[in-house]
């Protein structure tokens, strides 16, 4: 078989057509696949290594191919699926990254497409007066919330700290903050001492007074606290830090207030949103994932920044071989560490010209009615501790009881569970205890799998004697 590096349109649109009938037969059938299944996939994965060969292969016999590759894994997309952060995968977003990549247009420089250019700023935009920011935020779109915490450190020690003084410039974070911050603080240069953590209240959040403390001990010391990273919705929990109160501790004491919103920051957008993290747009930047909050495609993160300047000042550069495309205003290259990149911005504008902004409230609105329903439902059976009540939209619990024993219970609760196939759920380690997460972030999630969720948790209980 050889296909032309440059088939005929003919050829191109059968291609086409058999990729799509692919694709939607799948999506059709997300909601009858299991939540996860993974039996079988070394024998899969073995059959996919293999030397590279000088002859192509037919298109089906690659999709036949990827099909059992696919099969074969967590069902991240699928309505079951409630671990860890859940993403989603908006059909329309996909459809975005098969115009960008097949016009194939350069958005690195502002010059060589203007006007695409405008279409991805227009929808950073769009996230930033959805965020109360104001019209001189400026944002770039990574690849996740970890490449946006990254840049927000180095954007808050060019702004904040003496050029060269990574020794001595201290940031804060809590027991509960993702791990992804203290990585990147490493990965900026800053020592891991250098990260204090910061003691949370009862219901996991950063305690203010606990952090100004901190703060003070450390100037006493002659170091310099430059940045404090609070969260809109945690991991473990979707804990929300006290915004109001840590804004004001770091404006006394001159840090940079950088909120991790990556997975709780889109949920401004359901009722009654806005006040569940009061004074965000103050902040000096935010990490969102809109491949979780706005249930887009793996691979879209984004970064605001409050005073746009700021942006600049970190990451403008100059190089001679790109003198023809220099212009007045800043490009994607100005603001972020990338040149040559995708049209990721396509996959933001076009879901949401699609479908308005209308179904994605409604849809984060659902995720809070139904972890709030869950967690009625938990609260009632005595068998289990809830950890607090959800914050957002991840339900905190476990099997009652302490000791090794207790652990080893809900981890075999956690197996059973999954191995129905309905749900998936994911655990994590609190205060040194063996916690179970339902964590409810798909579009596709509604209150039918919910249910049973809830009433597979129950019958696996009663079956392991609870
Ligand atoms: C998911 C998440 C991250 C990491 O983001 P990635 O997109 O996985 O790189 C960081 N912080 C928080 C709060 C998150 O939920």
């Amino acid at each position: 078989m050889r296909y032309p590096l440059e088939p005929e349109p003919e050829a191109l649109r059968a291609l086409t057509d058999e990729v799509a009938r692919f694709v939607v037969e799948h999506v059709a059938s997300l909601t009858d696949q299991p939540a996860s299944d993974l039996e079988g996939v070394d024998s899969v994965r073995a059959g996919l290594v293999g030397p590279v060969s000088e002859m192509g292969s037919p298109l089906s016999v690659l999709l036949d191919e990827l099909r059992p590759a696919i099969a074969k894994s967590f069902n991240t997309a699928g309505p079951g699926y409630l671990a860890f952060i859940p993403g989603g995968g908006v059909y329309a977003a996909a459809l975005g990254d098969f115009i960008a990549c097949a016009v194939n247009r350069y958005v690195g420089v502002r010059q060589a497409a203007p006007a695409l250019v405008q279409i991805e700023e227009t929808a950073l935009r769009w996230l930033a007066d959805l965020m109360g920011y104001p019209e001189a935020a400026r944002g770039i779109l990574t690849s996740g919330g970890s490449l946006s915490n990254l840049s927000a450190i180095v954007r808050a020690r060019v702004a904040r700290l003496p050029e060269g003084d990574l020794q001595r410039g201290i940031l804060y974070v809590s027991a509960e903050t993702h791990r992804c911050v203290a990585k990147a603080a490493r990965l900026a240069g800053f020592p891991v001492r250098n990260v204090r953590v910061v003691d949370v209240d009862a219901r996991f959040r950063m305690r203010p007074d606990a952090l100004e403390t901190e703060i003070r001990a450390d100037h006493a010391r002659g170091l310099h606290p430059f940045l404090v990273v609070p969260s809109v919705g945690t991991t473990n929990t979707g804990a929300i830090d006290p915004l109001p109160e840590i804004l004001d501790v770091a404006r006394r004491h001159g840090l940079w207030t950088h909120a991790d919103a990556a997975y709780g920051g889109f949920f401004r957008l359901a009722e009654g949103g806005e006040a569940l993290m009061p004074r965000l747009p103050e902040c000096d930047s935010i990490t969102l994932d809109p491949h979780k909050g706005l249930f887009l495609p793996y691979g879209t993160g984004c970064l605001l920044v409050r005073d746009g300047k700021a942006l600049l000042r970190a990451h403008a550069d100059h190089a001679d071989y790109l003198q023809d495309v220099v212009g007045e205003e800043p490009g994607f290259n100005d603001l972020s560490p990338e040149l040559s990149r995708d049209f990721r911005g396509l996959r933001l504008w076009l879901p949401i010209r699609l479908h308005g902004l209308r179904p994605f409230r409604d849809a984060l609105t659902e995720k809070l009615a139904l972890t709030r329903r869950a967690f009625e439902e938990l609260r009632t059976d005595g068998r289990f501790e809830i950890l607090d009540e959800p914050q957002l939209s991840i339900l905190a619990f476990r099997l009652k009881g302490d000791g090794e024993a207790t652990d080893a219970r809900n981890a075999e609760l956690l197996r059973r569970v999954n191995a129905r196939g309905r749900v998936f759920l994911s655990s994590t380690r609190m205060a040194g205890r063996y916690v179970l997460r339902i964590c409810v972030l798909s579009f596709r999630t509604h209150e039918d799998r919910l249910r049973d969720a809830i009433a597979a948790l129950r019958e696996e209980a009663t079956a392991l004697g609870a």
